[in-house]
């Protein structure tokens, strides 16, 4: 890895973003901070530039396809391509003990399909190389499909979900859909889901599925071409979203999402992480 390697960070302007962009910038990467505020994110990069990190800064809501088709098309006039994708961005409106599903779409809406926008995106620009592109996920342990206290009821939906033979993109949206369609009509209580952060731990839930899925469909990419995609749990992060209310800092939080982004093993894809280790989905 050089100056030449160019890592995305997107939600890069505070918390576990800012810092997965510090510590890869750090190891001597160029770094593009991304935020949906433009002048919150020139703020945040500006400290990291003052700090005299090689960090660039562009406006990105992963939820606008006007903002995500902007900023490829200025990645590939500056850069030409990246090779680093951190996907950050994310929304929680649980706090403490409440579950309120009342954000539900906008959860599952940044936290899955804007992933899933970026990865859709960022692809056609990831760099052609033998060492392979990497993308890593933030998830939570909360999405666990098969954790033992906030799991979906229905075995066999959770069995389809676990399953590379049964799972598919089809599958994980249809299952988010039902959620939601239950939430709009108020049902959603009775309907067997996660029972902490449901709406949360559906989209977590997805976002790992959908790690899961791609990394496979990515393996058939020719050599030369390949990308390798992890997801991780960064532990509950003293940060806005859980009200500062962690049990570590958002630098710490960072390193496994950094550390997998610079992994020189390239058998490692389509898998769960949580401080350093491999975890079960
Ligand atoms: P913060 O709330 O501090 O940061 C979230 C970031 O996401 C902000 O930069 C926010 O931008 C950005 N964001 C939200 N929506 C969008 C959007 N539509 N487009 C672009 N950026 C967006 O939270 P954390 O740093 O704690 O969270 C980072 C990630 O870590 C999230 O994916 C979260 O789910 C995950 N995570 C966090 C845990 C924790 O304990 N904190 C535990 C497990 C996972 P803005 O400033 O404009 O709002």
């Amino acid at each position: 890895w050089s100056s030449e390697t160019v890592a995305v960070v997107t939600g890069a302007n505070r918390g576990i973003g800012f810092e997965i962009a510090r510590q890869l910038a750090d190891h001597g990467l160029t770094v593009i901070l991304t935020a949906r505020d433009t002048s919150v994110g020139l703020e945040a990069a500006k400290v990291l530039q003052e700090g005299g990190l090689n960090v660039d800064v562009h406006q990105l809501d992963v939820l606008d396809p006007s903002s995500i088709k902007e900023f490829c098309d200025w990645i590939q006039e500056k850069y030409g391509f990246i090779d680093i994708l951190v996907n950050n961005a994310g929304v929680n409106y649980n706090l403490g003990s409440d579950n309120s599903v009342e954000f539900a779409k906008q959860v599952i809406t940044t936290n899955y399909y804007g992933t899933k926008n970026m990865i859709t995106a960022m692809i056609p620009l990831m760099r052609p190389s033998t060492a392979g592109g990497r993308i890593v996920n933030v998830s939570s342990r909360l999405g666990r499909a098969n954790g033992r206290r906030n799991r979906i009821e229905d075995s066999t939906l959770r069995e389809q979900l676990g399953d590379l033979d049964t799972l598919s993109e089809e599958l994980i949206d249809r299952t988010l859909s039902t959620f939601l369609q239950q939430v709009e009509d108020g049902t959603w209580k009775s309907g067997g889901w996660p029972q902490r952060f449901t709406d949360y731990s559906m989209s977590k839930l997805a976002v790992n599925a959908y790690t899961r899925l791609m990394a496979k469909e990515l393996s058939n990419r020719p050599e030369g071409q390949k990308i390798y995609m992890n997801c991780f749990c960064p532990g509950w992060v003293k940060t806005a979203m859980t009200g500062w209310a962690g049990n570590i800092s958002a630098e710490s939080a960072a390193d496994t999402a950094v550390w997998l982004a610079l992994l020189p093993d390239q058998a490692i894809s389509g898998k769960f992480f949580a401080e350093r280790r491999e975890i079960s989905f």
